[in-house]
Order: structure tokens, then C-alpha cells, then sequence
């Protein structure tokens, strides 16, 4: 119990027994399988950097709950200071991993949920906020990871729920019992699924009267029977199978659709069951959590590549090269903002009734947006940066190959001075970078597709208090 090692962590997964499949076959050594291996590698990274004396004080902190010191990504804010650490760390993060290291989504529903649980017992008596406490106690006295199942599949994106030919569509109730309820349906793109401990899920959507059903909050096991992890293909998955030319030798991001096969659940892990007029609240409080995340990993991210382009401008003796220098600094105050947006979105935040802090909506979807648009714009000018062998780098099985391995690495040689194993390296990293497919889509749908971050700053921000300021300084007054 308390803080688990890196170590720990792998082990307890492994005393798991998950349903997977993957290429066609069911999984049964999750850990040791190499794709999936370089995914838990980047949750891992979540443990090991609070054994890092650089790290600790931002990772490890105290919980009220249960008094005892827990890693961040097990806490809800509950203060403005936690609001801020949580993109802090999340920064840190993306630049330690280079890619998703995937916890942060467990954590964005804990916080959701201690808000929401709380809530919704003030309307109706329930009781799922003393369950959802439980749970708490429970994620943190065993230093757990959680991913976050929201996205259904959703069928006919036209019509709601219930109107769906097949009802499966959307994750719903098939059973009440008297010990718990028996759930179907599938969660789609499930970051981490197999490198978490817990899935919890939330609905995905603003539910009507007639969605009763769809309206379900609740944490399983991740190996709970009926529940499979299907492990969906990545651009360079079979490179990792392989063992060859990844690019990024620890760390690599999966998402799994999550197929619920008539699963059950106990009550004392069910949150909300029908309560269908929480489920917008549901839905803005996780994404807006999540939102802000990806400011602080993604920022990161950044960060990497431009650690990436200085190097590649090292190697390819380009350093002095000034239009270089103008790419570097467009990257740079890309990071910045994103960044910058996702802290005043935290400094902003606002405690709510069960004493959790939530962060101001209106930036942290800012934020959203702008990393839709501007981490493409930072990978082109990694990309320019680097030249043209970030897209068709040889093997390193050519490099290796004796009758043609001296000619490769001779065409390959940059700089003088530069070595030619560091410079093949390095683009290969930054290939992994640009092209790694479950973590370049996730800044443009991560969090919900662009639309929906721009319909919430629509709704979100106080319109009329512009409008007044404009008629005020035109003279307009309407009265
Ligand atoms: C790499 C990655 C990781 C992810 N990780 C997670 C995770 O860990 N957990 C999780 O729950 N989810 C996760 N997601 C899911 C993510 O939140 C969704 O991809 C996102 O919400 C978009 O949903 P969708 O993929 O079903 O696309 P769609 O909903 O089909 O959207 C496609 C396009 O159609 C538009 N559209 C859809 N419906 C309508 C409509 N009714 N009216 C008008 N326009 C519409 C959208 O705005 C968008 O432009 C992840 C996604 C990715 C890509």
C-alpha cells in the first residue's frame, strides 16, 4: 500500500488477466507484449518520476483523504496550487515521455466525479458520492491508474441515443439488480486501457428524459469479465513488435475500443444510474478537466521537438542559419501559449460545492483549440527543420547490413564533428514524433473534436458583457 515504485506498478499489472486482442489474437501476456510494453513504459514514467528527487515535490503530494502522501495523479484538486501542479507536471511529463504517458485521463474523471457525485445527492439522496469517496480512498491508498471511458461509439451521429437502430450505440443499462447493474455497449479510443488498473466511465453526452438508461457513471476492474480490450492498429505499431527502428526507445501511446459484453457492476461502484439531466455536467466538467491537461503535456511535447530541431540544426550544420532560429522561436511561443493558457485557465478556477476545485471553462477550451491548430504548425517546423530523412530513413537493419551499412551511414554523416549514429537517431525521433498516429490525432480529437471546444467557449463566455462594453463606448443606449 501507499506509493508504488515503477516496479510495483508494472507487477501489479501483471497480476491482472485482462480480455485483449490485437492483429487478430487474444493477448495473454499484456506486459511483456512490446507494443503494449511501450505504452505502460509511459504510464510508468508517472511512478518513476516521484522516486526522482527533480521530480518528487511536483509529483508527491499529501491527501486530505486519506493522510498519507499520494502521487498527484490520484488527487482532485482541491485548491488553486493543484489546479496549477497538475499542468506543471503534466509539462514535465510530455518532455519526460516525449509522447501521451496516459494517466492524466483517470485523474480528470476522479476530479469530475468528486464534483459531480456531490451533486447530485443534494438533488436526490442518493448515495454516490459516499461510493465514489470509497473508490477515492481506495485509487489512492494503492497508488492506482484509471482510464477514462467516455466516448461511445455512437452509430448515426444524427440522432440520440435512444433513437440509435441498435441500441448498443451508446453504452446503457440492460439490468438492475439487487447487488448492482449489468451495462453493454463500447467506449471507443480507451488511451491506456491495458496500463490501467480501473476503467471509469461517463457518459459522453447531454442525455434527454428519454436517455434515462445512457445516463451511467461507474468504475470495474479493468479485467472485469465481459469487458475487452480490442487494441486498435498505430502508424508504427509493428515497428515496436519488431524492435526496430521506433524512434523513441521507451515510450509509445494505444487506445483501445473497449467492448462492454454485459458487464457487471456493484453498487457500490455505480456513481449515476439515470440522473440523465447531470450528464452535460458530466461531460463539460471531464472534457474542460482534460482540456487543461493536454495544455500542460502537450506544451511539452512541444518542448521535445524543440529540443529536436536545435539538434538536427547541430548536426546539420544549419545553427547559424537565421530563418532556423525564426522556426525555433514559432515554436517556442507556440509552447508558451499553450501552456500559458492552460495555468490561467487553473488560476482562474473556482472551488465548487464539495470543496473540489474546478478550472475556468472558457480557457481551458481556448487552450484546446489552439493546441488543435498549433501542433501541427509546431511538427511542420520541426519537420522543416530537420530535412527530408524524417519521412524515409533507412532501417537500421540497412545500417546494420555489411554489405551496404558503410555506404548508408557515409550518405548519411552531417556536420563535421557530428556523429552519424546520433544524427540517424535523432531522425528517427523526430519521425516518431510527427507521424506517431494515437498521439498526433489525440491533439485534434483528444478532449473532444474541435467543434465541440469551440461551441463550449461559445456558451461558456459572458457574450453580454462584451456586447455592453461596445454599446458603452458608442454611446449606444438602447433604455
Ligand atoms: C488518440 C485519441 C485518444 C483518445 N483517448 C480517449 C480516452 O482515453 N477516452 C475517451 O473516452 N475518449 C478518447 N478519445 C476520443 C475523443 O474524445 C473522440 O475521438 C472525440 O470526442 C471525437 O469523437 P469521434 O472520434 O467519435 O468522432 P465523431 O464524433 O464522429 O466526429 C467527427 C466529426 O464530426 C463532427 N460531428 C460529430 N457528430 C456531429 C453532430 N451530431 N453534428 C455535427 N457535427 C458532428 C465532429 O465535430 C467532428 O468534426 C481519444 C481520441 C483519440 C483520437
Amino acid at each position: 500500500m501507499g506509493l508504488k515504485t515503477k516496479q510495483e506498478y508494472i507487477e501489479s499489472l501483471r497480476k491482472m488477466n485482462p480480455t485483449a486482442y490485437m492483429f487478430g489474437e487474444k493477448i495473454t501476456n499484456i506486459v511483456d507484449n512490446p507494443r503494449l510494453r511501450s505504452g505502460i513504459e509511459a504510464t510508468g514514467a508517472t511512478y518513476e518520476i516521484a522516486e526522482l528527487d527533480e521530480y518528487r515535490d511536483l509529483v508527491v503530494t499529501e491527501s486530505p483523504l486519506i493522510n498519507e502522501p499520494v502521487n498527484r495523479f490520484t488527487l482532485p484538486p482541491g485548491s488553486i496550487e493543484d489546479l496549477v501542479a497538475r499542468v506543471k507536471l503534466n509539462r514535465k511529463l510530455g518532455n519526460y515521455v516525449g509522447t501521451c504517458h496516459q494517466r492524466c485521463t483517470g485523474l480528470d474523471c476522479l476530479s469530475t466525479l468528486s464534483i459531480v457525485t456531490y451533486d447530485i445527492d443534494q438533488k436526490y439522496n442518493t448515495n454516490y458520492y459516499n461510493n465514489f469517496i470509497e473508490f477515492l480512498k481506495y485509487i489512492q491508498k494503492n497508488d492506482l491508474t484509471a482510464n477514462a471511458g467516455v466516448t461511445d461509439v455512437k452509430g448515426d451521429r444524427s440522432k440520440a441515443p435512444s433513437e440509435q437502430e441498435d441500441r448498443d450505440m451508446y453504452l446503457h443499462l440492460v439490468e438492475r439488480r439487487e447487488d448492482g447493474i449489468v451495462v453493454r455497449g463500447a467506449k471507443a479510443h480507451q488511451t491506456g486501457s491495458l496500463s490501467s488498473h480501473e476503467v471509469i466511465v461517463l457518459p459522453t453526452r447531454a442525455l434527454g428524459e428519454g436517455d434515462k438508461d445512457y445516463a451511467l457513471a461507474f468504475a470495474i476492474p479493468t479485467d472485469t469479465k465481459g469487458l475487452i480490450h480490442l487494441v486498435g492498429r498505430s502508424s508504427l505499431d509493428t515497428r515496436e513488435i519488431d524492435g526496430c527502428d521506433i524512434g523513441n526507445t521507451r515510450y509509445s501511446k494505444y487506445c483501445p475500443t473497449l467492448i462492454f459484453d454485459d458487464v457487471f457492476v456493484p453498487w457500490e461502484r455505480v456513481f449515476m444510474c439515470g440522473e440523465h439531466e447531470f450528464a452535460a455536467d458530466m461531460v463539460v466538467r471531464f472534457s474542460s478537466f482534460h482540456r487543461q491537461s493536454h495544455g500542460g503535456c502537450k506544451s511539452g511535447k512541444i518542448d521535445c521537438m524543440i529540443g529536436t530541431a536545435l539538434t538536427a540544426m547541430e548536426y546539420n550544420g544549419t545553427s547559424k542559419a537565421s530563418h532556423l532560429k525564426q522556426k525555433v522561436i514559432d515554436m517556442l511561443h507556440r509552447a508558451e501559449t499553450l501552456y500559458g493558457c492552460s495555468l490561467a485557465a487553473s488560476y482562474e478556477g473556482q472551488k465548487e460545492a464539495s470543496g473540489t476545485y474546478f478550472i475556468d471553462t472558457v480557457l481551458a477550451n481556448a487552450s484546446k483549440i489552439h493546441e488543435g491548430k498549433e501542433m501541427a504548425e509546431a511538427t511542420r517546423l520541426m519537420i522543416d527543420i530537420c530535412g527530408g530523412f524524417v519521412a524515409d530513413l533507412p532501417s537500421d537493419r540497412d545500417f546494420e547490413n555489411p554489405d551496404i551499412g558503410h555506404l548508408a551511414k557515409k550518405y548519411l554523416k552531417g556536420a563535421s564533428g557530428s556523429d552519424v549514429n546520433n544524427r540517424i537517431k535523432l531522425f528517427r525521433l523526430a519521425e516518431k514524433m510527427a507521424l506517431e498516429s494515437a498521439d498526433t490525432v489525440s491533439d485534434i480529437h483528444g478532449g473532444g473534436s474541435a467543434e465541440a471546444h469551440r461551441v463550449t467557449i461559445m456558451r461558456e463566455s459572458d457574450l453580454e458583457s462584451k456586447q455592453k462594453a461596445a454599446k458603452r463606448l458608442a454611446g449606444i443606449d438602447e433604455k
